[in-house]
């Protein structure tokens, strides 16, 4: 918002200072404690030359500016923009590109923007290369009509965690423009762009707003080109977030620090006693893996094991016996989730092709929940039996 906030005199506040005080004030002098819903599609206009905070609400709102204000400090960015689902974030990005323009994005990709980039941007002339960043041959893809670099870390479903650092400043010597989609650690946990990344994306609907119930997206960043590109576009094409949207994810964020210690938590424990179950071939953790330790302050929620000769039937007899994972689709509320990736989020991708990636049919992925630990181990310990 343009009026001043409690934080502007307080850079130095700490992670959940920020996200409790930052959108603290209310706008109409009403002393409310905390920030209300303006459930208002537009604003009244005064005719005096006074100026103009807001007009009509696809425009600006209060709710959501409060939100990415919030947002941006603590991805340690100058803006955020908000969108009404993550794929509307997403989308908004690559609409800036043209046709012939070439990206290379990771090769772990959420089903929604594989979708996204083979369906809508491919058929329209835009050109995708799927690379691995783990090692130096992504560069040699590079093109004269290269502009994105696009990747998550650490990957769905297999939390495969990549040096951002490294990879920023390869795309920087070719002025590409990087962009991390952060959504499965979390602000809490990693800050891309002081690592070097240019735009940050957000399916707020996961750990952000924390608690299953809204979906919403957002993009953060420190270029203020970038910045009035994407208010542009969200203004012209209208894929918004609601002041209601707004104000419930905002309320999930004020918790993310307490959340992701709790679900980084309770994985580790998770961690030790699925690696040491004797039907578990295989257990994929981000912290496990040291190029973590450099750029994330946790390993977060998210776990995915290979269940030992686990055909589907098996895997679906052992899902059947849980009593708190629920199986679903979609990641990062207070409750534990279980899913088959093979049958459930990558089931469009070919068997072959799946295999290939270790996206096996004893695959299974966890969203580990904020519930007491040994409750969720119990839960394990009787569904593996
Ligand atoms: C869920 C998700 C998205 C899409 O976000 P929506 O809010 O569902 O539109 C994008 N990227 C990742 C990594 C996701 O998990």
């Amino acid at each position: 918002m343009s009026t001043a906030h409690p934080s502007d005199n307080h850079p130095a506040w700490g992670f959940s200072t920020q996200a409790i005080h930052r959108s603290r004030s209310p706008l109409d002098g009403s002393r409310a404690a905390t920030m209300p819903i303006y459930q208002t599609s537009t604003y009244t206009q005064p005719l005096d030359g006074s100026a103009q905070q807001y007009e009509y609400a696809r425009g600006d709102s209060p709710n959501r500016e409060a939100l990415e204000d919030t947002l941006a400090s603590l991805e340690k960015g100058r803006f955020a923009v908000a969108f009404g689902s993550g794929m509307a974030a997403c989308d908004a990005i690559l609409r800036t590109l043209h046709p012939g323009d070439h990206v290379l994005a990771g090769q772990d990709l959420y089903g929604g923007v594989y979708r996204l980039f083979e369906k809508v941007y491919r058929p329209q002339g835009y050109d995708i290369d799927y690379c691995n960043f783990d090692d130096g041959t992504w560069i040699r893809q590079i093109r004269p009509q290269t502009r994105l670099v696009w990747l998550e870390t650490p990957t769905n479903p297999l939390l495969m965690v990549t040096d951002i650092e490294e990879v920023a400043k390869q795309a920087h010597l070719h002025q590409l423009t990087v962009v991390i989609d952060n959504t499965f650690a979390s602000p809490y946990l990693q800050n891309p762009l002081v690592w070097g990344a240019d735009l940050v994306v957000h399916s707020m609907t996961k750990y952000i707003a924390g608690h299953s119930d809204v979906i919403g997206g957002a993009v953060i960043g420190n270029d203020q080109s970038w910045r009035d590109q994407l208010k542009f576009l969200r203004n012209a094409a209208g894929p918004i977030l609601s002041p209601f949207d707004a104000w419930l994810i905002l309320r999930g964020l004020k918790t993310l620090a307490l959340r992701m210690e709790q679900h980084s938590r309770n994985a580790e424990h998770l961690v030790e006693f699925l690696g040491n179950h004797a039907r578990v071939e295989q257990i994929y953790y981000p912290w496990t893996q040291p190029i973590s330790h450099k750029q994330m302050g946790a390993g977060g929620g998210m776990i995915s094991f290979v269940l030992k000769d686990g055909t589907t039937d098996r895997v679906y007899n052992v899902l059947r016996n849980l009593r708190l994972f629920q199986v679903a689709e979609s990641l990062g509320g207070v409750e534990s989730l279980v899913s088959h990736p093979a049958t459930m989020t990558h089931s469009a991708v070919p068997e072959e092709e799946r295999n290939q990636r270790g996206i096996v049919s004893g695959l299974v992925r966890l969203s580990v929940g904020i519930e007491e630990a040994k409750d969720l181990i119990a839960d394990w310990e009787q569904a593996l039996l």
